[in-house]
């Protein structure tokens, strides 16, 4: 089974691909992990990458449909995979159909912008494990450091206050369409974002056996 995360920066998307990780043993594909990894290593497409992502915007098809296809070619990801954060537009989309992948849902999470900010100016993620904590509704027992290894959370770049204004401008302007667009494909499932991440989660699963994936077929994918 393959699913779509969809949604703007903030409202959880990867908090609830890392349960689903954990519970069924999917491969989550992150476009924006993929990103930072890319930055980390120092390759010359990071560096382009980084301009644009400090800034808020889109990092241009060519670098990030490269990145996708690459990851979605590996074996580990042969019984499905939840893409979160890719595609963001109409045309990432069209591309992706063009790699031959056949999404099964989109599930696309809703919350208000005030609610999303504050999710946004909270978030810490940790250097080492990449956990993601909340200063607000998941904090940390110390100050930032991670409960689960000790390592050192940090603020995103592009979660700082200027960045993040743009990041939803970006979302509303190019990813509603996207919404539209699978929408007209009766794909879509609205999953409302608000409340804890566990309640996040169960919604998500009672959609995905309301659309006929049952949990058989979701632990499926980790045979
Ligand atoms: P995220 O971690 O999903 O919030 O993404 C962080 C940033 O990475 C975004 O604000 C974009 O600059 C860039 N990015 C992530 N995914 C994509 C994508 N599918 N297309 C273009 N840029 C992306």
């Amino acid at each position: 089974m393959i699913l779509i995360f969809l949604g703007p920066p903030g409202v959880g998307k990867g908090t609830i691909s890392a349960k689903m990780v954990e519970r069924f043993g999917v491969v989550q594909i992150s476009s924006g992990d993929l990103l930072r990894a890319t930055i980390q290593l120092g390759y010359e497409e990071g560096i382009e990458a980084k301009m644009y992502m400090d800034r808020g915007n889109l990092v241009p098809d060519s670098i990030v449909n490269k990145m996708i296809n690459e990851r979605i070619a590996k074996p580990d990801c042969k019984n499905g995979f939840i893409l979160d954060g890719y595609p963001r537009t109409v045309k990432q989309a069209i591309d992706l159909e063009g790699m031959g992948v056949n999404v099964d849902k989109v599930l696309s999470f809703v919350l208000d912008d005030s609610e999303l900010v504050g999710r946004i100016s909270g978030r810490r993620i940790c250097k080492r494990c990449g956990f993601i904590y909340n200063t607000r509704t998941n904090p940390t027992k110390e100050i930032d450091v991670c409960d689960n290894c000790q390592g050192e959370l940090f603020l995103r770049d592009d979660d700082r206050p200027e960045a993040v204004m743009q990041r939803l401008d970006v979302h509303r302007e190019k990813t509603a369409k996207l919404i539209e667009y699978y929408g007209k494909k009766k794909m879509i499932a609205t999953i409302d974002a608000s409340g804890t991440s566990d309640e996040v989660f169960e919604r998500c699963m009672q959609t995905i056996k309301e659309a006929g994936y049952c949990d058989c077929g979701v632990t499926s994918l980790t045979q």
